[in-house]
């Protein structure tokens, strides 16, 4: 068997959700993929372009490996998209948004999934270490940042449209609901407040005409139920439905 720079032709067979990362030669199943002999799975198939954050299970001859598993002459590989919904072990199910996720993470909230977020790009070295730190599920349009090793765990987004992306993170995670108890703003719970207690920071319209109000425990912006909420309802109505399905 041939060992260092020319190794084996490993035949690959991507699922098709994987295809968006790949060149269009390695979207055709079975395409001969040139390994090096010491390589594992998981670099190979980082190296045509997939996150391994996509990638569900990989067999190898018909057996399920580890993403450690070093190909070998004669063998061909089966890489499956990761299963969904996906369950993330070993902590509450918490996301961390990449920048330009703004909207999202405004969504996820107005949900109440927890969804942390700052408008001020920290760079991907802070937000892998933070996703580290506080074991929240990445998530992100840059392959580059989603192959940092310290990451958590991530998710590639694959849609730039807020209304996809919501839908993509919901059906992928299936996350528990639980509207109207996240501030939109800061992430922050909501805790019920009465209107003598936040009179001071509203107007005086919406002192007359509206008398549900809530409270973010962390930021202390106040939030009522009136006319605008429609647009919000709507989002919320969906997501309910969908997750019911
Ligand atoms: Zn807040």
């Amino acid at each position: 068997m041939l060992c260092g720079v020319n190794g084996p032709e490993i035949p690959f067979v991507f699922a098709p959700e994987l295809h968006v990362f790949l060149s269009s030669a390695h979207t055709v199943a079975g395409t001969p993929v040139l390994t090096d002999g010491s390589s594992t799975l998981g670099h190979v198939v980082e190296s045509l372009g997939v996150p391994l954050t996509e990638v569900g299970r990989l067999v190898v001859n018909g057996a399920e490996v580890p993403v450690s598993r070093v190909p070998r002459a004669g063998e061909s590989v089966e890489v499956s998209a990761v299963e969904r919904p996906q369950r993330i072990p070993g902590a509450p199910l918490r996301f961390l948004l990449d920048v330009h996720l703004g909207t999202l993470a405004r969504r996820l909230r107005l949900l109440g999934v927890d969804a942390a977020y700052t408008n001020e790009d920290p760079g991907d070295p802070a937000l892998a270490a933070l996703s580290a730190q506080e074991q929240r599920v990445l998530l992100s349009r840059d392959r580059g940042l989603l192959r940092r090793r310290e990451i958590w765990a991530g998710a590639f987004l694959y849609s730039d449209q807020p209304d996809e992306q919501l839908q993509d993170v919901l059906g992928r995670f299936a996350p528990t609901l639980a509207p109207w108890t996240r501030c939109t703003a800061c992430n922050g719970r909501l805790t019920d407040a009465d209107k003598e207690s936040v009179r001071e920071r509203l107007e005086h319209g919406t002192q007359r005409t509206y008398d549900v109000f809530a409270q973010c425990t962390a930021c202390g912006r106040v939030y009522w139920r009136g006319a605008h909420h429609s647009r919000l309802e709507a989002i919320v109505e969906k997501a309910l439905r969908d997750s019911a399905t």
